[in-house]
């Protein structure tokens, strides 16, 4: 009898089934659809030998110091600070927007200054930035949005900035200075052996078992367990009784080419050409030495694994009634990205996964906080400008007001 199902080896399921093991001391089996435990960060070696992430790019950073150090009890790290280029009118330019794409885009000489008088004079004056166009047209008026926005929205997401919830396109900040990071995140490195050696030693654990290639409807009735933690997509659990929640899908197009460098940077989006988004070459990220080279570019497509939710207003409606009868299904536990229907990142995730654990086992999650920080009762994803943060992290949050903030989809 396992005191814990927990259905989906992503982050949350595995950081759950960790905690639950290693610190509360229950029996846990954790099973998973896919070959492979890590979810949608599961990376291995391709053919070629060069390390590969196979669901796409994904790059650690976070303001949470506890997440770190939680994390770093199973990897160490490999500082890595990602970098873009936007494909744009010819020109390979940096994004986030900054003073040196503006220069490079026009031709210009601007300083910091001047490129803040630039962007207060082409912004759109909006009373009310309600959705995806408003965030980026009220700050870097409609050129530019057209040029680096517009078209690798309508891609990525089937629909049209302005049909879109402001958090997604609020995720990329616009800059007056010449940083060209993609993100400034505290905390921003690659797991330097991987994020799949990462998981494994997370679920190295006697008390953990580990079922591969198997839906947990196969093994209900089958296998005993008391509760259960579910991390895949909400309205599946629910046998889509309110409808289906849309989630956006991408199918990955790997290749290894002949040649020690590919490209420029990492990544290279890719706004107004091709039916794909971006292209990302994995030895940036990776730092691996190889004579070829390996990429990946992702096209979306609205069929397929579920890898982003919608936010929409419509969707969050949806997503409300799932979440009522979620709440009243004692003895399931959802977690994650698909079964909470929120626009996370990997760290978001991790924080929610904690906060979660701490709940089943009654600690109250101060403890858990300060165990892991030391002293501060607060996970740091606040520090996190423009993202989202779980409810359940905003209420542990050191303002202590208990107001989430800007959650993405609900
Ligand atoms: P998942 O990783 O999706 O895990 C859920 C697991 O549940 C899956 O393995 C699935 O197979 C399994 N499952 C579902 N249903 C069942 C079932 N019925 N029975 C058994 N198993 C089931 N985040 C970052 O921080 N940085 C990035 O750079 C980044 N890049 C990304 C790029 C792409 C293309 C995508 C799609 C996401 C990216 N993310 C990134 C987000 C990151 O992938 C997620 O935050 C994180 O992986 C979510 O973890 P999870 O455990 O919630 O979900
Ligand atoms: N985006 C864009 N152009 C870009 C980069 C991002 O329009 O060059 C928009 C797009 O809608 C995207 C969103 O901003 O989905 C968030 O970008 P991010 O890089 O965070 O996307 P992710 O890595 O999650 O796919």
């Amino acid at each position: 009898m396992f005191d814990y199902l927990i259905v989906g080896a992503g982050f949350a399921g595995s950081v759950i089934a960790e905690r639950l093991a290693s610190e509360a001391g229950k029996k846990v089996l954790i099973i998973d659809t896919r070959n492979h435990i890590g979810g949608n960060a599961y990376d291995c070696y391709d053919n070629h030998g060069i390390l590969i992430h196979k669901y796409g790019p994904h790059i650690f950073h976070t303001n949470s110091r506890p997440v770190f150090e939680y994390l770093s009890k199973f990897t160490e790290w490999r500082p890595y600070e990602h970098r873009v280029l936007a494909s744009v009118d010819g020109q390979l330019l940096p994004i986030p927007i900054n003073l040196n794409t503006v220069n490079k885009l026009y031709g210009l000489n601007l300083t910091s200054f001047e490129v803040k008088d630039f962007f207060t004079k082409v912004a759109e004056q909006m009373s009310y930035i309600r959705t995806s166009e408003d965030v980026v047209v009220s700050k870097v008026g409609r050129e530019l949005y057209e040029k680096f926005f517009r078209n690798y929205t309508r891609k990525q997401w089937g629909m049209d900035p302005s049909e879109l919830d402001k958090s997604v396109i609020a995720r990329v900040p616009t800059r007056t200075n010449r940083d060209d990071r993609y993100f400034t995140d505290t905390y921003q490195a690659m797991p330097l052996h991987g994020y799949t050696r990462m998981f494994e030693k997370m679920l190295s654990h006697p008390n953990i078992k580990i079922m591969l290639n198997t839906d947990y409807r196969e093994i209900e009735g089958i296998i005993p367990y008391g509760e259960m933690i579910y991390t895949g997509p909400v309205d599946s659990y629910f046998n889509y009784c309110y409808g289906k929640l849309p989630y956006r899908s991408l199918e990955f197009k790997h290749e290894t080419l002949n040649v020690p460098v590919h490209q420029q940077a990492p990544v290279v989006n890719y706004p107004n050409e091709h039916l794909y988004t971006r292209c990302t070459e994995f030895k940036y990220l990776t730092g691996q030495e190889h004579q070829k080279t390996s990429v990946v570019y992702e096209y979306p497509q609205a069929e397929g694994d579920p890898y982003y939710p919608v936010p929409r207003p419509e969707n969050a409606e949806i997503y409300k009634k799932y979440k009522a009868l979620a709440d009243a299904t004692p003895g399931v536990h959802f977690v994650g990205r698909l079964a909470t229907y929120r626009y996370y990142n990997m760290d978001q995730v991790v924080a929610q996964a904690l906060t979660t654990y701490s709940q089943i086992v009654t600690k109250p999650t101060i403890e858990l906080v300060s165990d892991l920080n030391g002293s501060s009762p607060n996970l740091g994803l606040d520090k996190a400008v423009d993202r989202p943060l779980p409810l359940e992290i905003a209420s542990a949050s050191s303002n202590g007001n208990g107001t989430a903030k800007s959650p993405a989809v609900s």
